[in-house]
């Protein structure tokens, strides 16, 4: 096995490429051609013969396979369900929006958070994901659907804090100029609240938008529902978000699927704007999606008037997350690995 070169910033391929005896220059070259979804050195007609077949003993490259491709009827969301290279597979979603493309990445086969809600968590953890894999997720996306990215969403399978060090390298390498160039302004991380990473990601100073996925403002329900909660506590995670927002001047966002008869009551509704007040936090509501083998519903559309009217009346900043990709299951919480090689 090789090194994984699709993971390597410029800056390592080029200390590798000097200690190689090679030019630096050809670095860049071969970062451009990987950048590009070139992935076969052969392929990289501006090395020379004898270099090529050096870089092919010394580095892996893997080609993500497009094991399912579904195209929503509705709105035009693309679903990607791919193939790694150990027979994994994770989904990746492609939305279009007025404002561009936004594609929705796994950080991890699997989850081991055990939301109750959500489809992701099934079957619990396998790996988390390299960061030449999330990255192929964004690249290999825009380059099957022809739609250009301009929008990433950390918010597939997968805890991305739970694979915190690959996850920042994912960022570095698409956000690198002379790769994918994504801005880090365009980047939402999503979290189920693993507090003790507050801390580190926001030393960061990264100018991407943290998404909290809340859900409940008491620990009562809370813990009932997102297992990541016993432990830590919402009060921990209100402080541990206050502290990050104080620290980078980046608001964060709650998300809050609404559950029938679980955490859309009025108590529900004036707990939670007094945590978002508290944090100037906006709160993203989301109809709870359909999974299969979870008993929850979505709240009523009465409920969830009332409850926004609460919140608004609180002088807190809401929105409705518009579902798409509904008819292929690819809305939030509706992903999931799929099959597995043996
Ligand atoms: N592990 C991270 C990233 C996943 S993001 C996190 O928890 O934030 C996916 C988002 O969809 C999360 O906010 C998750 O809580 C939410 N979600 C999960 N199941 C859902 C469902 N059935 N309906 C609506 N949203 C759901």
């Amino acid at each position: 096995m090789g090194k994984d070169i699709l993971s390597m910033l410029p800056q390592e391929i080029e200390d590798d490429f000097l200690a190689m005896g090679e030019q630096k220059f050809r670095a860049r070259q071969v970062f451009e051609w990987l950048s590009r979804g070139v992935r076969s050195f052969d392929e990289m007609t501006n090395l020379s013969k004898p270099l090529r077949e050096k870089l092919k003993n010394t580095y892996d490259l893997y080609q993500p396979k497009v094991l399912s491709k579904q195209v929503s009827k509705l709105d035009g969301t693309i679903k990607y369900l791919w193939e790694l290279k150990d027979g994994n597979a994770v989904e990746t979603v492609v939305m279009s929006y007025r404002h561009g493309n936004t594609v929705c990445v796994s950080s991890q086969v699997g989850c081991r958070q055990g939301c109750a809600f959500c489809a992701s968590t099934i079957g619990g953890l396998v790996r988390s994901l390299e960061p030449s894999e999330i990255l192929d997720e964004v690249l290999y996306s825009q380059l099957d659907s022809g739609k250009p990215i301009s929008n990433i969403v950390l918010m597939g399978i997968g805890e991305p804090l739970d694979n915190f060090d690959n996850v920042m390298r994912f960022l570095e390498l698409v956000n690198h100029p002379k790769g994918m160039n994504i801005g880090m302004r365009h980047i939402s991380l999503s979290t189920c609240g693993l507090t003790e990473r507050f801390d580190e990601l926001a030393e960061r100073d990264l100018q991407l938008t943290l998404s909290v996925s809340l859900h409940a403002p008491d620990d009562e329900t809370r813990s009932k529902i997102m297992p990541a909660n016993r432990g830590r506590g919402v009060e921990q995670l209100i402080e541990s978000c206050r502290k990050y927002y104080e620290k980078t001047g980046r608001r964060i966002s709650f998300e809050y699927a609404m559950i029938d008869g679980v955490n859309d009551t009025e108590y529900h509704a004036r707990l939670l704007a007094k945590h978002a007040r508290y944090v100037c936090a906006h709160v993203n509501l989301i109809p709870l999606n359909h999974v299969e083998e979870r008993q929850f519903q979505p709240s009523t559309p009465a409920h969830m008037r009332s409850f926004i009217r609460i919140l608004e009346d609180a002088g807190v900043n809401v929105t409705v997350r518009r579902k798409l990709g509904g008819d292929v299951d690819a809305s939030c919480g509706q992903l999931r690995r799929k099959m597995q090689k043996s």
